[in-house]
Formats: C-alpha cells, structure tokens, sequence
C-alpha cells in the first residue's frame, strides 16, 4: 500500500457468542457477548476493527460511515475519524453510533500501520513490552464454587488484582454482596487486591454504606458504586471513602471525560466506546493532563497496543467474557502470564490480529462495500418503489 492509497473497501458483519450460562451483574443478565467486526481494505491491504456492540451497528456502518472513507485516501485515520464524527452530529455521537465508528477507526489505523510496515506500538512509540491485568468476573449469578474456582485461576495466572460484581438485583442483595466479597478477600489472602463493580446498582445513601464496609473489609476500588450519570454522588463516595472509586466505561466523547475526571480517582477507557483508537488517545491524554490514572475497560487485545505505547495506563482488565471470546475471533490473541498481557513473539504489523474463521457466529452480513458503490438505504429503496409506481 502506498500512503496515498484510498479505501476501496469496507466490510461488516455482526457476530454473537454464547456465553456458558446466563450470567448477572447488579443490574443487567445476557447469555451472549454481540461482536461487530469490520474490515476496510486499500490495495493489497486489509485492516481489522471490532467493537463489543448490537447488531445495529452494521446499519450504521452501512448506510451512514463506510460512505464517509470509501474512495478517500487512507494514510490519515484521524481526519476519516473526523469525517465520520461530522456525518454522525444528526444522529448522536454516543452509544452505539460511537461503537461503530470505534470499529471502523479501529480498522483504518490497522490498515495504516500494515500499510507502513510497522506494529501499532512502534507507530506510537512503545514504552514497554507487557501490561498488568486485573482478573475480572465474579458474577452476580455465579454460586461460591464457581467463584472459587475464578478467582483461583486469576491468582494462578499471576493476577495482583481481582475484581467481582456486587450490586445483585439493583442493590436489593447488599448481605449477599458483602458475603461474597468476603469470601473472595478471604481466598486471595493478601495476595491480590479485591476489587468490585456495582455497575451503578446502588443509590448514594446505600452505596456509602457499602462501600463503609469495603473499606472495612480492603476493598481497593468500588467502580459504578452509583450511576455513572451521578457525577456529583460518584465525587461525593471518592472523597468519603478509602477505597478507590472508579467508572467511565460508556465514555464516548472527549467532554465526558473531562467531567469524569472532577468525579473519580480512576477514569475507565474503553477503546470500543470512546471512538477507537484516535478517541481513546485523546480521552487518555485529557486524563494524564488532570492527573486522573487511566485504566482500560473491557476488551484486553484491543487496549494492548494502546497500553503499550502509553506507560502511564495503570492496568488492563482481563474481563472473562472477553478472554474466552478473543481466541475464537482472532489469530494472534494475547495471553495472560505473570499478571501480564502481552503479544505473541515475532514480528507483528498492526495490531498482528486476523480474523478467525467466524461464520457459525454470524447473525448479520451485508455484501462488501466499494468504493463508487452507493449505499442504499432503506429510504432510498422506498423512494425508488414509490417512484416506479
Ligand atoms: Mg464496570
């Protein structure tokens, strides 16, 4: 590829992965793990992007972004970024418009790097070769032996921190959340920090005095303890509390974490939500210039080459849904060893990862996209009826 070679191709598709079992938080269940993959390719080359997102996405990418790169030179990522952005303003920037375009952006820097012949990280401008992982799971609908036994395999896998969801039935369970943190401080016995998620299941009043008894406990971190809309109560539990109190999660916009950053001691990344990789980096830089440690949520393979090139990111969440998912969605899926994640040996461009045979996970696939191909929308294909009759 060369730097001025356009894009002549996008690709999408919408993949769904059963999870073992139904599986809760404190405020949400699922039974599967909704994937959009999308492939852009200019010449010879071929980038891979993917967000953890509904099958909507597809649409979006269909009628609404491919449009805004296709035939437009590739060796610029950020200014496609910002064409997609500007084409979305009617729509709304947020959700699940700005996982879609995560997942494109997440291509186009893919495809930039091969294109150039080096990793993401070196593009960047690595500071290091690993990251440290916290285990993360712990479900709400999970019984003690199976907890146990999550919890056991983070600590053999290295984990100097694990975390469990707590919150059960929107904070109607607060004795069963305290047992199984407990039970969980008592398993690691000081060899690990516990941490929790509420997923914003418990009101201010009741996540106070939760997260009193976190502390009494060694709770390190009390994520979501509240709404993440809740600003001022999430301030109120950071400067109340020992434990640390974290969230960002569905950050999309740069403006969101801004206001995060007056509200937590940790602000969560998380680079399917945030706009890709070019959002991600400016959310990340905004937070190390309010001095507000940046953790990555979600997503391990996608965050380890931004967390590579960034020294300042604290962790990377080593979220089980997602780590059994990654090896069955692409070759070249990082492991965990030592607490750490870290690429498979050799030589790498882009962020190394293909596209694994997936077909028996597809629920939704459009025919490819080329470029001086215009997308028909639904509209369009109405108006056309309308005009033939
Ligand atoms: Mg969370």
């Amino acid at each position: 590829m060369t730097p001025a070679a356009a894009v002549d191709q996008v690709e999408v598709q919408a993949l769904s992965f059963p999870t073992p079992s139904p599986e809760s938080d404190g405020t949400l269940t699922w039974d599967h793990t909704d994937v959009v993959t999308v492939e852009v390719r200019a010449g010879s080359e071929t980038g891979l992007g993917w967000s953890y997102t509904t099958p909507a996405a597809v649409e979006l990418v269909r009628t609404v972004l491919a449009r805004e790169v296709l035939g437009e030179d590739a060796s610029s990522p950020v200014r496609l970024w910002e064409r997609m952005h500007r084409a979305c303003r009617n729509l709304g920037t947020r959700g699940v418009v700005m996982a879609a375009i995560s997942a494109m952006d997440i291509a186009l820097w893919d495809l930039r790097s091969r294109g150039l012949r080096v990793s993401l990280a070196d593009l960047w401008g690595a500071e290091r070769d690993s990251v440290p992982v916290y285990g993360s799971g712990g479900f709400t609908s999970m019984g003690p032996d199976e907890l146990d036994a999550q919890v056991d395999q983070w600590l053999a896998a290295g984990c100097s921190a694990v975390k469990l969801k707590i919150g059960e039935n929107w904070g109607r369970e607060v004795a069963r959340d305290l047992e199984r943190v407990a039970r969980v401080v008592n398993r690691v016995h000081g060899d690990a920090e516990v941490m929790v998620d509420a997923n914003g299941g418990y009101s201010r009043s009741q996540a106070m005095q939760v997260g009193q008894d976190l502390d009494i406990l060694g709770v390190s971190w009390f994520e979501e303890p509240v709404s993440s809309e809740d600003l001022r109560g999430l301030g109120q539990l950071r400067d109340a509390l020992s434990s640390e109190v974290a969230a960002g999660e569905y950050i999309a916009e740069i403006a969101d974490t801004r206001a995060m950053c007056e509200a937590v001691d940790c602000v969560q990344l998380d680079v399917t939500r945030c706009g890709g990789f070019t959002g991600w980096r400016r959310c990340a830089a905004y937070a190390h210039a309010a001095h507000v440690p940046v953790s990555a949520h979600c997503a391990p393979a996608l965050h380890l080459p931004l967390a590579i090139s960034d020294g300042a990111v604290r962790h990377l969440e080593w979220f089980s849904d997602h780590a059994a998912l990654e090896p069955q969605l692409i070759e070249g899926a990082p492991v965990v060893r030592g607490g750490r994640l870290a690429h498979s040996p050799g030589p790498r461009v882009g962020h190394g990862y293909r596209l694994k045979d997936v077909s028996r996970f597809v629920v939704e696939r459009i025919p490819p996209q080329r470029a001086g191909m215009h997308a028909v929308s639904s509209l369009d294909t109405h108006r056309s009826r309308r005009r033939r009759t």
